[in-house]
């Protein structure tokens, strides 16, 4: 069960890689596409979504660089890992989501490496503990 705590960073380090990597995907793609006249980051709809995608990623990043520094420091970090895991895995799939919409067409394309997300992201959210596993530590830990 220790070493479940501290894979379960691992994922979480995984996650968030694949988060921001949809960000970064669909920022070049937001400045390349052109409809209705204007690049498509120009639009809210788009733009509005992908700031909230960077918000996901940055949030993913901050817990697990929180649980993996009180791993490091020796301190307990069950509930920070299971927050961590399941704050990143969820962050990759939403992004992996929000990207494929930004990609249109060409989100569905393997080709595409927001596509190879899609598919990848949603194993986070299952190993290493189901984001339900995730919920029933945290509320352990509290006492519930
Ligand atoms: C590609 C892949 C690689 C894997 N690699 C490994 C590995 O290297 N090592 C390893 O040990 N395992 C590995 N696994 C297994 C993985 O850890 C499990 O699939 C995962 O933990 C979920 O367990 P399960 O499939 O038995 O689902 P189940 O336990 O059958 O759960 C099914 C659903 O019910 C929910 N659920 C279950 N119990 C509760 C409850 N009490 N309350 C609320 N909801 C509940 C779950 O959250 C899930 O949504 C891998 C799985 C895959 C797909």
């Amino acid at each position: 069960l220790s070493i479940l705590d501290e894979g379960r960073i691992a994922i979480a380090a995984l996650a968030t890689g694949a988060a921001q990597g949809c960000v970064d995907e669909a920022v070049k793609y937001a400045k390349e596409r052109t409809a209705f006249g204007h690049n498509i980051g120009h639009y809210q709809g788009i733009s509005f979504k992908i700031a909230r995608m960077q918000t996901r990623a940055h949030t993913a990043r901050l817990a697990y660089y929180d649980a993996a520094a009180r791993m490091l420091a020796g301190k307990p970090f069950k509930t920070e890992a299971a927050i961590a895991k399941m704050v990143a895995s969820e962050a990759a799939m939403d992004n992996a989501r929000d990207a494929t919409q930004v990609f249109g067409g060409y989100g569905f394309i393997n080709e595409f490496s927001v596509a190879r997300h899609y598919r990848d992201s949603k194993i986070l959210e299952i190993g290493e503990g189901t984001t339900e596993v995730q919920l029933m530590l945290i509320a352990r830990e509290l006492g519930l």
